[in-house]
């Protein structure tokens, strides 16, 4: 695996203020709370974690699409933690995104041509190189020239998120944030996008961050998973070793809750089932914030917030209980 390191986040902090009224003291969501990730050139980093973890919010924080609250964070070695917006315009070509949602992530009244235009007319390409970019780049996502004329809603929900893959891809990005690209999607489909991402990052040399839910893509599309609870990342390890051996407890809720197509292996397997409902991100618990749902909890997990420690090579775990067995 490539080494180097493209995008890194040091102590990454985004908070979101929540202001009261009536004078009352200002709180604070912590979306994402003190991460450290380094993502890998040519690799897929997944993210996975229930909604509300803060898996888009790390991602948006690290392409600079949010300030960043606290912490640093790094492009290919140069400090983009507080880059303006003047200083950020030699690295926004770099890093994209491809939103959740192609319906809203599209501008309803523009046509395809218009869509994919926008950001090469701001790379400074005439107008003879732009049909040939925009040809080129249609091609590749797997539609036609002619769906140049056509407007977001004579798409279908799969075309429509191909065409924001393919403005993703105009300005010859390096970084991507999938941000759910396939959440929104209709089963069938998913597949052949994410099919379709990976014949992109090998001919094109991408790298991505790719957030989810669902846990099987994510195992067949990442090099790499961490898994994140309200703003943490609490593990952190290659694809295969998450699926075989998982640590954290909240990795293992997660993992015995994947459907399993074969009824008996589904009766035989052990189903983790987690107690209550995510905390909010303003109230975090004190100590591991995991702990009001963990049935493995201490006394020392209310009181001590435990670290991201590499438990075996390259597998890093953020829990009191595994440091124990090691
Ligand atoms: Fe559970 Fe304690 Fe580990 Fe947190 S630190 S996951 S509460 S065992």
């Amino acid at each position: 695996m490539n080494q180097e390191i493209l995008i890194s986040a040091k102590g990454l902090k985004k908070y979101f203020p929540v202001k009261k009224f009536l004078g009352g003291k200002t709180q604070y969501v912590k979306a994402v709370d003190n991460i450290d990730l380094d993502i890998r050139k040519g690799e897929t980093f997944g993210l996975v974690g229930e909604s509300g973890c803060g898996k888009s919010t790390l991602g948006r924080t690290m392409i600079r699409m949010y300030d960043v609250t606290g912490g640093t964070l790094t492009y290919k070695g140069h400090d983009i933690t507080t880059a303006k917006p003047s200083q950020m315009k030699q690295f926004q070509n770099k890093m994209q995104i491809i939103f959740q949602d192609p319906y809203s992530a599209l501008n309803p009244f523009w046509n395809v041509e218009e869509i994919l235009e926008e950001p090469l007319k701001q790379i400074g390409m005439n107008s003879a190189e732009r049909k040939e970019r925009m040809e080129y780049l249609l091609y590749k996502v797997g539609m036609k020239s002619e769906d140049l004329i056509k407007f977001p809603y004579e798409f279908s929900g799969g075309q429509r998120q191909r065409i924001g893959i393919a403005r993703a891809l105009s300005v010859n990005p390096e970084f991507i944030m999938c941000d759910e690209p396939i959440a929104a999607l209709d089963v069938s489909i998913q597949a052949q996008v994410v099919n379709m991402l990976e014949d992109l990052q090998n001919e094109f040399g991408l790298t991505y961050l790719f957030a989810a839910h669902d846990l099987s893509m994510v195992r067949y599309i990442s090099t790499r998973i961490g898994v994140m609870y309200l703003g943490n990342l609490v593990e952190v390890t290659t694809s295969n070793e998450l699926y075989e051996n998982p640590l954290h407890p909240y990795t293992q809720a997660l993992l015995s809750a994947i459907p399993i197509a074969d009824p008996e292996t589904a009766r035989k397997r052990e189903r983790i089932k987690l107690q209550g409902e995510l905390p909010s991100p303003m109230d975090v618990p004190e100590g591991c914030h995991f702990t009001p749902r963990c049935p493995y909890a201490t006394q020392r997990c209310k009181e001590e917030c435990p670290k991201l420690r590499e438990f075996d090579k390259g597998h890093y775990v953020a829990c009191h209980r595994v440091e124990n067995v090691n």
